[in-house]
């Protein structure tokens, strides 16, 4: 279904994210007719190009990312782009900016701020200053949103400066992600799974992203950030609301977010004495990932005094009602043993079995919801082997994955959440007292780090990260559900 006449500004247009998610994101919208006739993309960025030079570009850009390119698709899609030179430091380029959007001043109108955090105020005082806010206008922004609680509140309030909150789309792609929209459908869209899912029956939870690349290039971008910043604070506490949050009253924006920000507000804090039980912080060193020997992140950081944590493990409680007892553990890092992203629900072993030994071990369910690299959801539950040899026991994945059950090209999350923004629909993007809350259970743990005299425990890369993050989980009789 076609979205509202709009004209969607990018600012950062020639940046990484630009080249590789926004714009594929927009071509197939387009491809899919998804976009308004009228529909205009406003691109900004510092270089000095003409329409022409940027067309070709983002052309480029589209053959690099995109497989099977429709030529008459990619024509129109370019015919939508224009190019307004912008400098943000210089304050050159925001006339010509508002000279072309006055063209259209009926439109839905949306900033895309593609660029560095250090830019957000200076572009909204920018957008403010031209007066090219209206009553349907949104911005965007991507993480980081700030580097512990005070600089977040700083940056939210220029942007609120600015925008009202309704206005502003504070944007998590995982969110965006099909098996993370999944998580709802399964957890209240059938009736099996909710009454399972609480302290009586379910034992843990583990939430896993796992990368298998390292910092390559950014390092000096990273070395400022660490995994608990760049994917806790944000991706991971944002997928532990949605396994953990009472069912909302609808899925209107606000209904989800409240539920969302009580379990943020319920995680036991992890302070002091406690940081050093409850977390463990890891670094990579050399190693081999599939593609040969890799250096260690001193090295590609070009410095060896770094504390920065390229992996981290986490064993989080929830003090309410529905989870108390029940560890969530939460782990994330940079060159591990392979890339996978995963929330598994761990559900508790049956009272009491009726079979025989022979009938061999059963083991408890799990319900397995798995974002990258395939998409799709595993049930492990416990069959009789078939045949006449008798009674026995194995356990099979009940599996659906999306790709091979639905057939269907499967959307990249900023198509759906770039598609929400110009519906005006916050129901996926953070509300800024999700961001208060996230920091404010973060930063005991980031203070308690830089005071205390530890570094972060080494370990090889290609591996699962170093092996206190095991211990982590086995000291309570458990283990992490992918260990190689
Ligand atoms: P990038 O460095 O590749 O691009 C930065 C863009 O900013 C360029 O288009 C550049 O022209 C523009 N720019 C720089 N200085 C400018 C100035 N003075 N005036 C106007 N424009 C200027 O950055 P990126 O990787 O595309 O990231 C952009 C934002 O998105 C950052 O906030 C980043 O943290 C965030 N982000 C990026 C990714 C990703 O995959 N790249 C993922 C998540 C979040």
């Amino acid at each position: 279904i076609e979205v509202d006449e709009f004209d969607l500004v990018v600012f950062g247009g020639t940046g990484d994210l630009a080249h590789r998610k926004l714009l594929p994101a927009l071509y197939h919208r387009d491809l899919d007719r998804q976009l308004p006739a009228g529909a205009r993309i406003v691109v900004t960025a510092r270089r000095r190009y003409a329409d022409a030079d940027y067309r070709d570009w983002a052309a480029a850009a589209l053959g690099e990312h995109v497989a099977d390119l429709d030529e008459a698709a990619l024509k129109r899609f370019l015919a939508r782009i224009r190019y307004v030179p912008l400098d943000v430091d210089a304050g050159t380029g925001w006339s010509e900016l508002a000279a072309v959007l006055e063209e259209r001043p009926d439109v839905v109108r949306v900033f895309y701020l593609a660029v560095a955090p250090d830019f957000f105020g200076p572009i909204c005082e920018g957008i403010g200053g031209e007066g090219l806010v209206n009553a349907t206008t949104r911005v965007v922004i991507e993480k980081p949103i700030g580097k512990d609680g005070a600089s977040a509140r700083a940056l939210n309030a220029t942007i609120g400066a600015v925008f009202d909150e309704h206005q502003i789309f504070r944007i998590d792609h995982y969110l965006g992600k099909e098996t993370v929209q999944n998580l709802m459908a399964l957890r209240f869209a059938n009736a099996l799974f909710e009454p399972l899912w609480n302290a009586a029956h379910v034992d843990h939870v583990q939430i896993t992203v796992a990368e298998s690349l390292g910092v390559g290039g950014r390092a000096g971008y990273y070395d400022a950030a660490g995994a608990l910043r760049d994917m806790v604070q944000n991706h991971l506490l944002q997928l532990l609301c949605l396994a953990a949050m009472e069912p909302p009253e609808s899925m209107d924006a606000d209904s989800v977010r409240d539920e969302k920000l009580k379990v943020l507000k319920a995680l036991a804090p992890i302070t002091g004495d406690s940081v050093d039980r409850l977390t463990v912080r890891g670094q990579y060193r050399a190693g081999a990932s599939a593609g040969g020997a890799v250096p260690g992140y001193l090295e590609e950081l070009g410095r060896d005094d770094s504390r920065t944590e390229t992996f981290v493990a986490l064993k989080v409680q929830i003090a309410n009602w529905r989870w108390a007892g029940v560890p969530f553990y939460l782990r994330t890092g940079k060159r591990l043993a392979t890339r996978v992203s995963e929330i598994v629900v761990q559900f508790r072993p049956i009272p009491h079995s009726i079979f025989d030994p022979e009938a061999g071990p059963i083991a408890a369910n799990r319900l397995i919801l798995r974002l990258q690299p395939d998409e799709g959801v595993t049930m492990q539950v416990m069959i009789k082997d078939p045949g006449p040899g008798g009674m026995r026991l194995r356990q099979v994945p009940l599996d659906m994955s999306f790709a091979e059950a639905f057939k269907v090209r499967n959307p990249d999350a900023y198509e759906r959440l770039l598609m929400d923004v110009i519906r005006g629909n916050q129901t996926l993007f953070m509300r800024r007292d999700e961001v208060d809350a996230a920091w404010s259970w973060i930063d005991p743990i980031l203070d308690a780090w830089a005071a205390g005299a530890g570094h972060p425990k080494p370990y090889t890369s290609g591996t699962w990260g170093p092996s206190a993050a095991i211990a982590l989980i086995e000291r309570d009789g458990r283990t992490w559900a992918e260990d190689g």
